[in-house]
């Protein structure tokens, strides 16, 4: 099942880099980018546990990613050689970009929603398939990203998919 799906997921990267995604999102931001999600939420035990801090969106490399939502950048350029932006959008919440290959934003920036602030990079090291790491942080811990994702299209998705074929 998962070596079909990560088939899905490149031949999506490949035949439909801007079409929309597909999953359960439960909220109303637009997706930063366009792409299935190859790699679920897996919420930590503890703060420093193991665990997947956000959801993988595959997608091609140096897609534009577009802020989730209006707010301030607040963090802008390389942690341990890969690049990190970071959103705060009032609340407590925060939205996080990872492992992008440039940055269009500075920290400091006011950013709308949809706005372009960075190009999307490789993804977790080792990751087959390019994608983007997106993460969602309220009140400093991380929730699942779907629940403030909005609705996708899903017909975009099963046409590369039939679920039913024949
Ligand atoms: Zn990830």
């Amino acid at each position: 099942m998962r070596q079909l799906f990560l088939f899905v997921a490149v031949a999506w990267v490949v035949l439909a880099p801007a079409t929309a995604p597909p999953a359960n999102a439960a909220g109303d931001w637009p997706w930063p980018v366009v792409g299935p999600v190859v790699q679920g939420f897996d919420r930590p035990d503890t703060p420093f546990g193991s665990g997947h801090r956000g959801i993988d969106i595959a997608v091609v490399l140096g897609s534009p990613v577009r802020a989730s939502a209006a707010g301030v950048v607040t963090f802008a350029g390389p942690v341990g050689g890969r690049l990190f932006l970071t959103i705060d959008h009032g609340g407590g919440l925060e939205s996080r970009y990872s492992f992008l290959d440039a940055l269009v934003t500075r920290r400091g920036d006011a950013v709308s929603t949809g706005q372009v602030v960075a190009r999307s990079g490789t993804g977790h090291a080792g990751d087959l398939v390019p994608n983007l790491h997106f993460a969602v942080l309220l009140d400093d811990a991380y929730v699942d990203p779907l629940d403030y994702l909005g609705p996708i299209e899903v017909w975009r998705f099963i046409r590369l998919a039939p679920l039913h074929p024949g």
